[in-house]
């Protein structure tokens, strides 16, 4: 999923001290001991296990975006194997019935051999995604790869109107790139990035991070584009529904989203139960490990909430 821990996240003061050395030395601890805390946050290792998520997660009302752990391929090869196990997860989801779409990283299907790569591969995606009726995000990786990322999203929109883009609230150049986007077949993921960037191209304070990202999303909605607000962060969710309803947008016209296992307080349930789309980021694969350990390492406060439901007796 995405590479690097954002500072901000790990600046969280709000850590007990007991989590936070756990946090601290969680990365040479040996898998067999990360794998209980993995699991709250990884849909398995293998398509067949985390279909059976989606299926569980759909019966609850959930939609799901599905991504396959990794990024940076350097070969041809490896480009084609994860092409095509994406596109065997797009048949699977439409024999299945399920309610799910995928998000691909561009590192993961090419990028860093040339863009050539990553288009062709992005465009058959997107050509199965079309046959069968769904879907395809574009991750935003860290900023050597916005342009080209969006260059992508750009050359795909001309042939297609079944993709969608991402972009992070922490960088200056956001607004912008919102605005030269927005049109009616705008779809954009709004998230506030996780990859530490330099102060010269991103906000670094938690305050400018939170007040763009609701600017970004309410220039979607005010054109014509469809948002998705991707967040944990629950005066954010609060503050972009009030806005949401006081100017009556439609439901059809924006959705959450949320990575998988991040604890919510029970908010995903009142979302659903408004009638608002709620989407699960689902990541499986063997990639696991380090997206896990980056995963306690932004939030220790899950280390002891999986302790208490390992010891909890069902
Ligand atoms: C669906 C989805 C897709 C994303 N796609 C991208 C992308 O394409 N590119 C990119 O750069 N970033 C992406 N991100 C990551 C995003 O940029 C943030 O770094 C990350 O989600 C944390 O930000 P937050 O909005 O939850 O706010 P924060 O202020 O960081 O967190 C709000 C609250 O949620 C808790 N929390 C946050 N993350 C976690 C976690 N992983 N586990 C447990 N608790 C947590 C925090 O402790 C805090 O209490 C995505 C995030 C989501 C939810």
């Amino acid at each position: 999923m995405f590479d690097e821990p954002s500072k901000l996240l790990l600046n969280s003061a709000l850590m007990n001290p007991l989590n936070s050395i756990l946090a601290a030395i969680i990365s040479i601890f040996p898998r067999w001991i990360i794998k209980p805390f993995a699991k709250p946050y990884v849909a398995g290792e293998t398509i067949t296990e985390a279909l059976v998520h989606i299926k569980v997660l759909n019966e609850k009302g959930f939609s799901a975006t599905l991504d396959i752990l990794g990024e940076h391929v350097q070969t041809n090869e490896d480009a084609t194997v994860i092409t095509n196990s994406y596109v065997e997860i797009l048949s699977a989801i439409s024999e299945k019935g399920l309610n799910s779409n995928i998000s691909i990283k561009p590192t993961h299907i090419g990028l860093d051999i040339s863009y050539e790569t990553a288009r062709d591969n992005l465009f058959r995606l997107l050509a199965i995604a079309k046959e069968t009726d769904n879907f395809v995000r574009i991750d935003m990786e860290d900023s050597p790869y916005t342009d080209a990322s969006i260059k992508l999203y750009l050359e795909a929109l001309v042939h297609y109107d079944n993709v969608g883009s991402v972009i992070q609230a922490y960088l200056h150049r956001s607004p912008e790139d919102i605005s030269r986007l927005n049109s009616e077949k705008l779809n954009v993921r709004i998230c506030k990035g996780i990859y530490s960037e330099s102060d010269t191209i991103a906000f670094q304070s938690r305050s400018e991070i939170n007040d763009q990202f609701i600017l970004l999303v309410k220039d979607i909605l005010a054109g014509d584009g469809y948002a998705a607000i991707a967040t944990h962060d629950l005066n954010l969710i609060d503050a972009l529904e009030d806005w949401i309803s006081e100017n009556e947008i439609a439901p059809e016209r924006f959705e959450f989203q949320v990575l998988f296992g991040v604890p919510m307080s029970g908010r995903l349930q009142s979302l659903l139960a408004k009638g608002y789309t709620v989407r699960q980021y689902i990541p499986f694969g063997e990639d696991w490990h380090d997206y896990s350990v980056r995963r306690l390492k932004e939030n220790p406060a899950i280390i002891s909430y999986v302790l208490k439901n390992m010891f909890k007796k069902d």
